[in-house]
């Protein structure tokens, strides 16, 4: 049974069956650790870790003994099995991954599904993401996003993957690695156009956090120009597809199309947004086309 920070008993666990506890680690600054994340890792039984070794630094630091398991993506199928029944015959496992969120990009995925399977109680310590890091300081929309991880690494797959994306109205916030970060910016240019805003934040919570808002091109040339744009860890935003002014629709009627896309096929979709709407039939479906092509 885990005793939170604030001192109170956690109800929730019972004392026959343990818990799994996933944890946020920072991403960059050590003091983004949360006191609650603190004393759950202290209070565990054990600490299942992506790399033990890395994470041991961490724990150190937070003078932290509590024993490190390894859990990570070549032997998650393999050991969370046994985690699992550790947790059933009591004991209290904390996950953690290298750095922020766990699942987010990392391991950790197998574990909770077997957790929710064996009816174990699965309890969140909610801290540092990258992604959300990004997002909250890149100055793009951030009512509707979607996180897409890591940009693939051929050339071929990253243009597949940008020209899919062309016409998502989303914010996307994407994963991207320093030394390929030229090219991917060369490719999102062919694929977004040159004016779509994009932003770079790269060494979040690092002395040498940068945070750059631009249009894609300018973008482009400042990291071509600047190689230390071409290093640490980065994580690019960018604005979703806006249409071209003529192609927008009203509020009301976006809404109306976007229902009926649901249940209906688009030529029926359109036919009764025009009935319903009066707007004229070659807008609505140009934009019906371009929802579905962002699917
Ligand atoms: N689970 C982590 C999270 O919650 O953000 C992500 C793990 S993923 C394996 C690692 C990637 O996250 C990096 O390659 C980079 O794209 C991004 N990232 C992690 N830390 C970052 C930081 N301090 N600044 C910018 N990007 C970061």
């Amino acid at each position: 049974m885990v005793t939170n920070y604030l001192g109170k008993t956690d109800n929730n666990s019972n004392l026959s069956t343990g818990r799994l506890y996933i944890v946020a680690t920072p991403i960059g600054n050590l003091q983004d650790i949360s006191p609650r994340a603190i004393a759950v890792l202290k209070q565990v039984d054990r600490i299942a870790a992506e790399d033990t070794r890395h994470s041991g630094h961490l724990l150190k630091e937070l003078d932290i003994n509590t024993h490190c398991i390894a859990l990570h993506e070549h032997n998650e199928r393999q050991f969370a099995e046994k985690i699992i029944q550790q947790i059933k015959e009591g004991s209290n496992i904390a996950l953690i991954s290298d750095a922020g969120t766990p699942l987010v990009s990392d391991p950790g995925y197998f574990l909770v599904k077997l957790a929710h399977q064996a009816k174990i109680p699965v309890t969140p310590i909610p801290g540092p993401s990258a992604l959300i890091a990004a997002l909250s300081a890149a100055g793009v929309a951030t009512d509707r996003f979607c996180f897409e991880g890591f940009i693939p690494t051929k050339k071929g797959a990253r243009k597949t993957f940008y020209a899919q994306r062309q016409k998502e109205p989303r914010t996307m916030v994407f994963y991207e690695t320093p030394h390929r970060i030229v090219e991917s910016l060369k490719d999102l240019c062919e694929h977004f156009g040159e004016q779509r805003r994009v932003v770079l934040a790269r060494e979040l919570t690092k002395t040498f956090e940068t945070i750059r808002n631009d249009t894609a091109q300018s973008l482009l040339e400042w990291v071509t120009a600047d190689s230390n744009q071409q290093r640490g860890e980065i994580v690019l935003v960018v604005q979703g597809y806006r249409a071209p002014e003529g192609e927008t629709l009203s509020e009301e009627t976006e809404h109306t199309l976007r229902i009926l896309l649901k249940e209906l096929s688009l030529k029926q979709a359109v036919k009764l947004t025009v009935d319903i709407t009066g707007e004229k039939k070659k807008k609505i479906y140009n934009f019906a086309l371009a929802l579905k092509e962002a699917e």
